[in-house]
């Protein structure tokens, strides 16, 4: 069973004792910065020369300085850009500004776990990872609530790196709903298994292959479009409230029928032996690194594929029906 740690188990002082850097100002690193300011934190935010993000941080009460100074300034170093740029930043304005003793934090594994950051052995390593998006997190807090967190300890430099990382996950509300331990290595290989074979890879290419069998038997693609593809935000949502029992509680004896019996024949044996080959290359570090290739070659497959998906019948004849939508909130309509 995992190990669950709340608020009774975090001591704010800790935190709030140090001086903490926020590198990056957007969807987490906003919702970090103001909710550990609230919660009587030092904190300055790292940004990078010509940031969008810069003029909205200053609004907000925040002091901004470059990553270098705020790498300097601090002994705990929270770094919340993206992650294929992480490294160069590291190199760039980190690494020289750590000194034995400071605190290196994440909130996704992913440069540490496949070594594209080497932190210096005198320096805790650790990560505080709160499981929804920057937006969220922020109103929860601010309602005297919490997003659920992750944490693990990478380096215990210092022998505290732990119960540092509880602190921090209180000064942003994570403890307030609950905190499970993890490791690097746990946190980083699921989130790139879950995104790729379930929750974006899995999901994107069953609608389309179900889309696409629909219109090839001749059905018009406006409702293949209705029923492959918008259907599911009901059906995912009834899952997250209820698992897959609320969800076959709520659809029909038919639908639960077809569910039961037709499930199986479309995600086979097959499927999840390929799906263990996809986890043995993130495991392996092959997925890593052909991701960087592409992402520092200047992503030319990435966006060979973003185009053809953009020309997809799938996508736009979504684009059409979503302007029925009143409702939707997107800015195509
Ligand atoms: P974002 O893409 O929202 O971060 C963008 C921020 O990084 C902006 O402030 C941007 O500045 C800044 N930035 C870009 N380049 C640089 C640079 N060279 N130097 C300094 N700042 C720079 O990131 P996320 O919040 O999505 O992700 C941050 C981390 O959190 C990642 O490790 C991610 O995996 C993790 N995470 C994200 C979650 C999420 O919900 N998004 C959930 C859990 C973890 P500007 O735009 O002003 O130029
Ligand atoms: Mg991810
Ligand atoms: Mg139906």
């Amino acid at each position: 069973m995992a190990e669950l740690f709340y608020d009774d188990d975090a001591d704010l002082s800790i935190i709030q004792g140090r001086k903490v850097a926020v590198i990056g100002y957007g969807s987490q690193g906003h919702a970090h910065a103001l909710s550990l300011r609230d919660s009587g934190v030092d904190v300055r935010v790292g940004l990078h020369e010509g940031s969008k993000s810069k003029a909205k941080a200053e609004e907000q009460g925040l002091r901004v300085v470059t990553p270098a100074e705020a790498a300097a300034e601090a002994d705990v170093i929270m770094i919340l850009i993206p992650d294929p740029i992480q490294a160069q930043v590291y190199e760039e304005s980190v690494k020289d500004n750590l000194k034995d003793g400071d605190a290196l934090f994440f909130a996704h594994g992913f440069n540490v776990r496949f070594g594209f950051i080497k932190a210096p052995a005198g320096v805790d390593v650790a990560l505080v990872a709160p499981k929804g998006p920057g937006h969220l997190v922020r109103r929860q807090y601010e309602e005297g609530r919490g997003v659920p967190a992750i944490a693990a300890v990478e380096q215990d430099a210092t022998g505290n790196a732990f119960a540092l990382a509880l602190s921090y996950a209180k000064a942003i509300g994570g403890t307030r709903a609950g905190v499970i331990k993890t490791t690097f290595t746990e946190e980083t290989e699921t989130d790139l298994f879950g995104e790729q074979a379930v929750l974006c890879g899995g999901a994107s290419a069953l609608v389309k292959a179900g889309f696409e069998t629909l219109v090839e038997a001749g059905y018009q693609p406006e409702i293949a479009y209705f029923e492959c593809l918008h259907e599911l935000k009901l059906i995912v949502d009834l899952m997250y409230e209820g698992g897959l029992e609320k969800m076959r509680w709520s659809v029909s004896e038919t639908a639960e029928w077809g569910d039961y019996i037709t499930g199986p024949r479309v995600i086979t044996d097959q499927t999840k032996a390929e799906m263990k080959k996809v986890l043995a290359e993130i495991q392996d570090g092959t997925f890593a690194k052909n991701w960087m290739d592409e992402y520092h070659g200047g992503l030319k497959k990435y966006n060979e594929y973003k185009t053809q998906d953009s020309e997809h019948l799938l996508e736009t004849t979504g684009k059409e029906l979503r302007k029925l939508m009143s409702w939707v909130d997107n800015d195509e309509a």
